[in-house]
């Protein structure tokens, strides 16, 4: 059975003693502490409860790690336009090359690897800024939601003629109105047999004379403030 301990946070925003009698107030603190662990709740369990050592002033605080002043931005902005592209081509281009026994006629929709095994493919260099800046391999593939399809920890091409892959989709990546066509259609540059869409039924642009302006909102910008 486990017991739920009602969470207290503390902020101090300066010392109103002095430091001299740090040890004084520390033992104050910790006596704080133990006094709420008696609550109701927690003394049915007191048993369990490991006691908090006086002897060991900082014991109760051991352990915390402060968040860092700013947090950083982990969603592959951050990242080279590039340096995405090549990795996404790397990936996809293995990916094509696991159809053995598709007839030609048919267009290549590719195998499937878990992202462990994508991972594999690339250099341990290239892992670990996509760790730092973006917060791994897998939300680069899944941001890059046109190229690819991510279900239970597999990677797939996406295949947009086929509406079942495309409805997974959740509603904050379906088009919006005004987005059509904003952007280059991956498979039109890169697969070998061109997208599997006519061009009017493409969400993407076939090549730059297919391209649109955003007709789309701007995205509200921050407000400062001077
Ligand atoms: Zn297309």
């Amino acid at each position: 059975m486990s017991v739920e301990f009602p969470q207290v946070c503390l902020v101090g925003k300066s010392r109103s003693y002095e430091l001299s009698d740090e040890a004084e107030y520390e033992q104050q603190r910790v006596c704080y502490i133990q006094s709420r662990q008696t609550s109701p709740i927690a003394s049915v369990q007191r048993s369990e409860v490991q006691p908090i050592e006086s002897t060991s002033a900082s014991a109760w605080g051991a352990g915390f790690q402060p968040r860092d002043r700013v947090e950083t931005v982990r969603n592959c902005a951050a990242l080279p336009r590039d340096f995405v592209d090549r990795v996404v081509l790397q990936v996809a281009d293995v990916l094509l090359g696991m159809s053995d026994g598709v007839s030609c006629s048919d267009w290549n929709k590719g195998g499937s690897l878990s992202v462990r095994e994508v991972a594999g493919l690339l250099e341990q260099e290239t892992l670990q800024l996509l760790k730092k800046e973006c917060g791994g391999l897998q939300t680069l593939l899944k941001n890059n939601h046109q190229v690819f399809r991510v279900e239970g920890g597999r990677v797939y091409i996406r295949d947009w003629r086929d509406r079942k892959s495309t409805r997974t989709q959740s509603q904050r990546t379906a088009f919006a109105p005004g987005a059509l066509k904003t952007r280059l259609c991956w498979f039109y540059s890169h697969h070998p047999q061109g997208c599997p869409l006519l061009d009017q039924n493409c969400a993407f642009a076939h090549g730059p004379d297919d391209l649109r302006p955003s007709t789309r909102p701007l995205k509200k910008t921050k407000n400062f403030v001077f």
